[in-house]
């Protein structure tokens, strides 16, 4: 007897269809599981006969061959529990299993249905194939009503869902939950007294999608103003709200609590990490912390301790938007669509730019030090933002606190400035002024004689790289935008400079 009951299994966070296959014949009892399933897979084998037996069915002794189709692509994921089990045990009992319903969920010993990872992109691929009814475990129930256009049925265990096959009783339907958008309520810019030139900067960058590299003292609010650039972030739309909650899904870092990412990430990985802790990694590939900061911010604390080696392995991602992992000469991706925020302190001690502090580095320290962060990593990050400790008095005073711009401000400015690039970009494969290459600058960012003698002149005066002379026209696009002007003048230019200027200065005290 043959019964053939539909899945899914995923690569990073795409998803295939597979046809789960239980032949069912005479012989000695056995149970296999054929076509590239891996250990999670197989030890199904052990916890079907407990599950089975414990939900007052019969399991079948006789031999049972379990196929996936299709048989060359690896499978992995508990979630196949379910689907063989329904398939295994409604034919005994003189049902057929509905040809539009989809099956995931891992079995506990006792027949219940356990909370499985991947569910949203797992269902989202269903979906694309045309499937419209999906039943899994009421723990992934939550996180899948958010889709609009598949009912959702879940479960608590394999007795309920065979009851749903059988007639005898139905599941509920989930289906099209409403989610808003969240923002941290107790953080905002309005906190942050004093610091307006550099809430100035944190507008451009985010506004043109520009790297950030905070540069300053301790105790002068670099972590203060990285965990607030979320909440300037432009409201993050369904679909990317869906993708931020695939990733995290797969991660297994949902919850009943957190059924799905309704805001903008912010991570914030130590100077320890490893490439793979990074970008993502391991045997079955799982995503790092630039995925899980997808759609919003990845903070670098403290960049110069972080191993060279793995910020260079944050070239390609960063570029691409995206993170490619090879396994058994497979590709596997993850998104990775980030806000790169770096902080660092001026030198080894810190005190290098502070008045009433004595910097007790040594020439030697301060040039390693100075090598350290004008590697090629930070080479790429737009902009470079000096950060000077605030007065206690201004931090005190009233007015300061009172005209201190608020997030909300902050946001209204970033999200028109964002408008206009979306209308810009329309047709072309940019997203923001941040991602343009060097044929995109000479298309959309034209300069005029005077911009052009002023950036020569600070090509040759400030030693910038050309590297840094291109990032300078790209912020200089995104202040024009700000100002909603269509040409790049002198004075935004000018400004953009500005965020550069800590190269040439250290440049210069290298030569
Ligand atoms: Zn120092």
């Amino acid at each position: 007897m043959l019964t053939k009951t539909i899945a899914a299994t995923l690569e990073g966070v795409e998803g295939t269809l597979v046809t789960v296959e239980v032949d069912i014949r005479r012989g000695m009892p056995t149970f296999t599981i054929v076509g590239l399933a891996d250990t999670t897979i197989k030890e199904a084998c052990s916890r079907m006969k407990p599950a089975v037996l414990n939900s007052g069915f019969d399991f079948p002794d006789e031999r049972v061959t379990v196929n996936l189709v299709p048989a060359g692509k690896p499978k992995e994921g508990t979630h196949f529990d379910l689907p063989i089990a329904v398939g295994m045990i409604t034919p005994e009992l003189g049902f057929s299993i509905p040809e539009d319903t989809a099956f995931l969920g891992e079995l506990s010993l006792d027949g219940k249905l356990n909370r499985i990872k991947g569910a949203l992109p797992l269902v989202m691929c269903l979906r694309k194939q045309g499937i419209k009814k999906v039943i899994l475990p009421i723990g992934n129930a939550e996180e899948t009503a958010i889709l609009k256009d598949v009912d959702i049925m879940p479960a608590e265990d394999l007795d309920q869902v065979i009851r749903h096959v059988a007639g005898s009783s139905r599941l509920p339907v989930y289906k099209g939950k409403k989610i808003s958008v969240s923002y941290d309520g107790d953080l905002d810019f309005s906190q942050v007294a004093g610091q307006e030139t550099v809430k100035r900067a944190v507008v451009i960058g985010v506004a043109g999608n520009h790297g950030l590299l905070l540069m300053g003292g301790p105790g002068c609010g670099k972590t203060m103003i990285a965990r607030r650039i979320p909440t300037i972030m432009p409201e993050p739309t369904y679909d990317e709200m869906l993708e931020t909650t695939g990733v995290y899904s797969v991660s297994g870092l949902l919850s009943e609590a957190q059924p799905f990412i309704d805001k903008r990430p912010f991570r914030s990985p130590h100077h320890t990490i490893s490439s793979s802790g990074l970008l993502g990694g391991g045997v079955r590939p799982r995503p790092g912390e630039i995925s899980l900061a997808h759609r919003g911010v990845l903070f670098l604390d403290e960049m110069g301790e972080f191993d060279g080696g793995v910020l260079d392995a944050m070239r390609q991602p960063m570029e691409e938007g995206l993170v490619r992992i090879t396994r058994n000469n497979r590709e596997v991706t993850f998104p990775a669509q980030v806000m790169v925020v770096a902080a660092a302190n001026p030198c080894k001690c810190g005190h290098l730019w502070d008045d009433r502090k004595i910097c007790t580095c040594s020439r030697k320290q301060l040039d390693d030090y100075a090598r350290k962060l004008n590697g090629p990593f930070s080479d790429r990050i737009d902009m470079h933002i000096k950060m000077f400790p605030v007065d206690k008095d201004v931090v005190a005073d009233d007015i300061y606190r009172r005209n201190s711009m608020s997030s909300a401000e902050m946001r209204r400015q970033v999200t028109d400035a964002v408008d206009i690039q979306r209308e810009r970009y329309a047709d072309t494969k940019y997203r923001s002024n941040g991602d343009l290459d060097e044929k995109g600058i000479a298309i959309y960012c034209r300069l005029d004689k005077n911009c052009s003698k002023l950036l020569s002149l600070a090509y040759d005066r400030l030693g910038l790289s050309m590297r840094a002379c291109s990032r300078s026209i790209k912020v200089a696009r995104t202040i024009a935008d700000l100002a909603g002007e269509t040409k790049i003048r002198e004075e935004h230019l000018t400004e953009a400079l500005m965020y550069r200027v800590s190269d040439g200065g250290q440049q210069a005290r290298q030569a």
